[in-house]
C-alpha cells in the first residue's frame, strides 16, 4: 500500500464533509431536528451574553473612560436586561423551534449594534477588529445559510461603512486582510459545525428509528407468541379468532381490529371477531360485500396501508369504525387461498405504515394457520357427530334385534318347559306300565315280547333322561336352578361317575386312566347337579372316541385366588373340536352329530344326542361361580388330534 499523497488526504477529507449519508433520512426532518437543537441552545447564549453585557457595562463604567460613556453604558445594561429576558422566555420554550433562526439573528443584531456604537464613539481603526471577531463568531451561531449570509453582509456593509471615515489610512489593507480572513474561517467552522450536527442528527434519528423497530419487532414478536399459543390450545373458530382479535388490539392499542370471512359463495363478508374501542354496538355489518377496501383486498390477495381512509376510492361508507381515519388490512392466506382479511383501524390519520405491513402479515398468516386448523377441526367435529349418530342408530337397531332374539328365547325355554312337563306324566305311565311287562312271568317267556317289551322300557327310560336335560337347561335359563350345597370330594365323585359308564368302556374297548387326583381339597357344591355335569363330559368323551381310545381324568389345585379352586381336566384321544365352534358347542341345541344317529346308543361312537349336554354342563358350573370351557387342536376323524374340557370350581362358594 501506498501512502497517500497530501492532496489525496486533503481530497478524501473533504470529500467526508460534503458528503453526507442522510441514511434515508428525508431533509426536512434534519433541518427540523436542526432548529430545535439550535433552539435548545439559544436560552444560554441569550443568558450568557446577557451576564457579558452586563460585565461589560461595569468595566465601562470603572475601568474605561472613554467617550460616550454614559451612552454606551446605558446601551449595555439594557442589552443585557434585554438579552436576560429573553433568557427566562426561550427557558419556558415560549418560542416555537421553527423562529430560532431568527432568535439568533436578534442576539447578533444586538451584539453587532454594541460593536458599531463603539466605533461610532471611537472612530478608531482598530475597531474593525471587533467586527472581525464577530464576522467569525456567527459562524458557528446560524444552521441556516440564508441568514449566515445576511449577517455576514450585515457586518460587511458596518465594515465598508467605517472604512468610509478614513479612506485615506494605510492600516485599511491590513484590517481588510483581517476581515477576509474572518470571513472565511467564519465560513469553514459554519461548514464544519453544520456537517457535525446534522451527522448527529440523522445517527439520532436512524437510532430511534431502529429503537422503534426493535420494540415493533418485540412487540410482534411477542403476540406472534401468544397467537401460537392460543392456536395450540384453542379449537372453537369463533373464541380462537375474538380472542386473536382481542390480543392485536391489546397490543397495538389499536382502535379497531376485525376479521372478517367470506361466506360460502363468496359474494359477502363478514365480521367474524371484533376488538377495541372503535367496535360499533353491533359490530360492523358490511353491507359493500366485494366492493369496499376488505372486498379488494379479499380478492386481490393482497395488502393496503391507508393513511386517509375516505379518501380512498374503494372506500365504502359502512366499512370502518365511527371515527377510524386511516386502516391497514391484510388478507388472510393460505397456500395462495384468500381465507379472509384481518382489518386494523386507527381514529389518527396515518395510524400505520407500509413499513409494518410484513410485521403484521406475519400475524395474518398465523391467523390464516389457526383458521386454516379450526375449520379442519370443525369437518373432524361435524364427522364424528354423522358417526356417532350412526353408531347411536346401529346400537338401536341391535338393542331391538337382541329384544327380539331375548322374546324368541323366552319362547323358546317356555316351550320346552310345558313340552317337558307334559311329556312327563304320559311317560311316566309308559314306564310303570313297561315295568309292569317287564316284571310278567308270561311276557318273559316268551323271547320275542321279551325284547320288545325290553326296546319299550330302553327307548322310555332314555327319553326320561332327554326329558329331564330339557327341564335342567328350561331351570338354567330362568334362573330357577337351586344348589344344596355341601362338601364335595371330587375324586370320588368322579370314580362313581366312571363306575357308570364300565360297561360302556367294555363294550367299546376304551381305557379310562386316572391322573394325579388324590390330595384335591374338597370342594362346596351340589354334588348331584355335579354328577350331572362330569356324567355329560365323561360321556361325550367316550362318544367322540373311536373304539379302543383312551379318556384321561386329571385334576389341579390353584391356591389363587383364595381359598382357592380345583380344575378338572377330561381329555380324550378322539375327533376333536373344531377352533371355530368350540365357545357355540356350550350353546343349548348345539350339536354337530348326524341327526340320523340320533336313535343310536347314547355311548356309541359320534351317537347323537339332543345338543343340551354341555349347556347344562356350563350352566350348573357357572351356578358354582366356576368355570368350563373346550380345547383341542382342531376336528380331524383321521388323526384325532382329542379334545380337553377343563372345569374349574371354587374351593367355597361366596357368602351370599
Ligand atoms: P350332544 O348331545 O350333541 O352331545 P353336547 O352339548 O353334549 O350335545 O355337545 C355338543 C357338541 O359338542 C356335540 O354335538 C359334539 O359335536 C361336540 N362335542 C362335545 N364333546 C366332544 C368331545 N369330547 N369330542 C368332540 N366333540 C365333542
Amino acid at each position: 500500500m501506498t501512502k497517500p499523497t497530501f492532496a489525496q488526504l486533503l481530497r478524501r477529507r473533504f470529500n467526508n464533509l460534503v458528503r453526507l449519508d442522510q441514511l434515508g433520512v428525508p431533509d426536512e426532518t434534519i433541518k427540523q431536528a436542526l432548529r430545535k437543537t439550535e433552539m435548545d441552545g439559544l436560552p444560554f447564549i441569550y443568558g450568557s451574553f446577557g451576564i457579558m453585557f452586563w460585565v461589560y457595562a461595569a468595566i465601562q463604567q470603572y475601568l474605561l473612560h472613554e467617550i460616550g460613556q454614559a451612552t454606551m453604558v446605558a446601551v449595555a445594561v439594557g442589552s443585557g436586561a434585554f438579552l436576560l429576558i429573553g433568557f427566562f422566555m426561550l427557558l419556558r420554550g415560549v418560542v416555537a423551534s421553527k423562529y430560532a433562526e431568527r432568535v439568533t439573528a436578534v442576539v447578533a443584531t444586538v451584539i453587532l449594534f454594541t460593536v458599531l456604537l463603539r466605533f461610532f464613539f471611537n472612530p478608531n481603526l482598530n475597531q474593525s477588529g471587533n467586527l472581525a471577531l464577530f464576522m467569525f463568531g456567527i459562524g458557528v451561531m446560524f444552521t441556516s445559510l440564508h441568514w449566515y449570509i445576511f449577517m455576514q453582509a450585515v457586518a460587511l456593509a458596518a465594515w465598508v461603512y467605517i472604512f468610509g471615515f478614513h479612506p485615506e489610512d494605510s492600516e485599511w489593507l491590513y484590517f481588510a486582510v483581517m476581515i477576509f480572513v474572518a470571513t472565511f474561517t467564519g465560513l469553514v467552522a459554519y461548514g464544519v459545525r453544520l456537517h457535525a450536527l446534522r451527522q448527529a442528527e440523522i445517527f439520532r434519528f436512524v437510532e430511534q428509528r431502529q429503537r422503534k423497530e426493535l420494540v415493533e419487532r418485540t412487540m410482534q414478536q411477542q403476540t406472534s407468541y401468544a397467537v401460537g399459543q392460543r392456536i395450540t390450545s384453542i379449537l372453537e373458530l369463533d373464541n380462537l379468532l375474538t380472542q386473536i382479535a382481542t390480543l392485536i388490539s391489546q397490543q397495538y392499542d389499536a382502535y379497531y381490529v376485525g376479521v372478517f370471512l367470506p361466506n360460502k359463495t363468496r359474494l359477502a363478508i363478514t365480521a367474524v371477531a371484533e376488538a377495541g374501542s372503535g367496535v360499533p354496538q353491533n359490530g360492523l355489518q358490511l353491507r359493500a360485500g366485494l366492493k369496499g377496501l376488505v372486498g379488494w383486498v379479499l380478492a386481490n390477495g393482497r395488502p393496503l396501508c391507508i393513511d386517509d381512509i375516505t379518501r380512498d376510492f374503494r372506500y365504502e361508507a359502512d366499512e370502518k369504525a365511527p371515527n377510524a381515519q386511516s386502516e391497514i388490512l391484510l388478507p388472510l392466506k393460505m397456500a395462495e387461498k384468500v381465507l379472509g382479511v384481518l382489518d386494523l383501524q386507527s381514529d389518527k390519520l396515518g395510524g400505520f405504515t407500509t413499513s409494518e405491513i410484513p410485521n403484521f402479515q406475519l400475524l395474518a398468516d398465523q391467523v390464516a394457520i389457526a383458521l386454516e386448523n379450526a375449520q379442519l377441526y370443525a369437518e373432524i367435529k361435524q364427522f364424528n357427530q354423522q358417526l356417532e349418530q350412526k353408531v347411536a342408530e346401529r346400537t338401536q337397531a341391535l338393542q331391538e334385534a337382541y329384544g327380539r332374539l331375548e322374546r324368541l328365547d323366552k319362547t323358546k325355554t317356555d316351550f320346552i318347559t310345558i313340552a317337558s312337563h307334559e311329556m312327563r306324566t304320559p311317560l311316566t305311565i309308559v314306564n310303570f306300565n313297561a315295568q309292569m311287562l317287564l316284571d310278567d312271568d308270561e311276557i318273559l317267556a316268551n323271547s320275542y315280547h321279551k325284547k320288545w317289551v325290553e326296546g319299550i322300557n330302553r327307548g322310555a327310560l332314555r327319553m326320561e333322561e332327554v326329558v329331564q336335560s330339557m327341564l335342567d337347561v328350561a331351570k338354567i335359563d330362568s334362573s330357577s336352578l337351586e344348589l344344596y350345597l355341601a362338601p364335595v370330594d371330587l375324586p370320588f365323585l368322579l370314580k362313581q361317575v366312571g363306575n357308570r359308564f364300565k360297561e360302556a368302556l367294555a363294550q367299546r374297548n376304551i381305557t379310562l386312566q386316572r391322573g394325579e387326583l388324590a390330595n384335591l381339597p374338597e370342594v362346596e357344591a351340589d354334588v348331584e347337579a355335579l354328577q350331572k355335569v362330569f356324567y355329560q363330559i365323561l360321556m361325550n368323551a367316550i362318544k367322540y372316541t373311536p373304539d379302543g381310545g383312551t379318556v384321561q381324568l386329571d385334576g389341579r389345585f390353584h391356591p389363587q385366588p383364595e381359598p382357592g379352586e380345583v380344575e378338572i381336566i377330561i381329555s380324550d384321544s378322539g375327533i376333536g373340536i373344531a377352533l371355530e365352534i368350540q365357545e357355540l358347542i356350550f350353546e343349548k341345541f348345539y350339536q354337530t352329530g348326524e341327526v340320523m344317529l340320533h336313535s343310536s346308543g347314547k355311548t356309541s361312537f359320534k351317537g347323537g344326542g339332543a345338543g343340551l349336554g354341555l349347556a347344562i354342563a356350563r350352566g350348573i358350573v357357572e351356578a358354582h361361580n366356576g368355570r368350563i370351557w373346550a380345547e383341542s387342536e382342531g376336528h380331524d376323524e383321521d388323526l384325532l388330534p382329542g379334545s380337553q374340557f377343563h372345569i374349574v370350581l371354587p374351593v367355597k362358594q361366596p357368602q351370599e
